[in-house]
């Protein structure tokens, strides 16, 4: 039901990097700042055991720690973070519409911030596992599997970081790479290599997980050579990217190839007053900083935009 009460001055949707620095700046642009929060509290950034590239934190801070200074940040100014998930928006007209499952506000100005999500392999046994060996956050079930055999898959900074992770627990971590060559930076790179709990399988895909009541077995297949062989392990962790949670909003907002919201560099939509920062409207950094960074930058934008409007 509409709160015909009140049309907020600005709702942020997700409390990432990004969202909670928008409600930084909206809350000391004295805007008093709606947060919903979404399905996943603090973001990405959240479930990341350790960030060591925030700068301020010259030894590294726990990603959950950093997101609690966030919102503690925003919220001495004002911000109301509440635990809501925007499903549906109406942008046809101001002031817009944002949708929650039992409740619908209306507001001035919107600032998107709802990150990405992990990218699925889509292969045989990765639903059917999920939760039984199948996972997406090392931070979150690395714990479970102390003294076990794991796999990741992906070639990125997360595989290897997330790998890493995982040898505080696991007794042997396989990464398993499409290619002969990692995506990942250099010194994670530097890191994984050093790691005797580390083994590589270059050129080579994953075409199904195996097991009863939970994961026993990959069947991995080489590309190059098409030899397939089983590797027994008790847990996989998918780390292949990411895919941008832009889906609610493509009626009203234009999405690049890949489903990126498309803003400029002041971090406008197409729709006056409605704004997008952080990793669903970033394909290119995708970091902490440079989240944070969009959304304060969005933040600035939105106040700039309701001061034209009293204008
Ligand atoms: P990413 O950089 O997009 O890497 C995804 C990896 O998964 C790639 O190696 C890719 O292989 C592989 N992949 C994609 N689809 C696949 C499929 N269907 N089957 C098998 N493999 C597949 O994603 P990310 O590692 O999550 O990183 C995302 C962003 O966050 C990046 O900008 C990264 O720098 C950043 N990040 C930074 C840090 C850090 O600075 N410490 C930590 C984590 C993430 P190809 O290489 O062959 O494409």
């Amino acid at each position: 039901m509409v709160d015909n009460k009140s049309i907020e001055n600005v709702i942020i949707l997700g409390t990432g990097p990004a969202g909670l620095s928008a409600a930084l700046y909206a809350a000391r642009a004295d805007l008093n700042p709606l947060v919903l929060t979404g399905t996943d509290l603090g973001g990405q950034a959240a479930l990341t055991d350790r960030i060591e590239n925030y700068p301020g934190f010259p030894q590294g801070v726990g990603g959950g720690e950093l997101a609690e200074l966030f919102q503690k940040n925003a919220e001495r100014f004002g911000a109301r973070v509440v635990y809501e998930t925007a499903t549906g928006v109406d942008f046809s007209k101001p002031p817009y519409m944002v949708m929650t499952c039992d409740k619908e506000y209306l507001t001035k100005t919107v600032i998107i911030t709802t990150g990405a999500s992990p990218r699925k392999l889509n292969i045989p046994g990765e639903i059917k596992f999920r939760g039984r060996g199948v996972s997406y956050c090392a931070t979150c079930d690395g714990w479970f599997f102390k003294d076990k055999k794991v796999a990741v898959v992906g070639g990125g900074d997360s595989a290897l970081e997330e790998g890493l992770f995982l040898t505080r627990f696991a007794s042997s971590v396989n990464i398993i790479h499409r290619r002969d060559e990692l995506r990942a930076g250099t010194l994670l790179q530097k890191k994984a290599r050093e790691n005797p709990k580390i083994h590589f399988i270059w050129n080579s895909i994953i075409e199904e997980i195996k097991g009863s009541d939970s994961v026993k077995s990959l069947s991995i297949k080489n590309i190059i050579t098409n030899e397939e062989i089983v590797l027994d392990v008790d847990g996989l962790f998918i780390f292949i990217g990411h895919l941008p949670n832009s889906q609610i909003f493509k009626k009203y907002l234009e999405l690049d190839d890949k489903g990126y919201l498309m803003v400029d560099q002041r971090m406008h939509t197409k729709i006056p007053g409605v704004f997008a920062a952080g990793e669903v409207a970033d394909s290119l950094y995708r970091q902490v900083i440079t989240s944070a960074g969009m959304g304060a930058a969005a933040g600035i934008e939105a106040t700039r935009y309701l001061e034209n409007l009293e204008k």
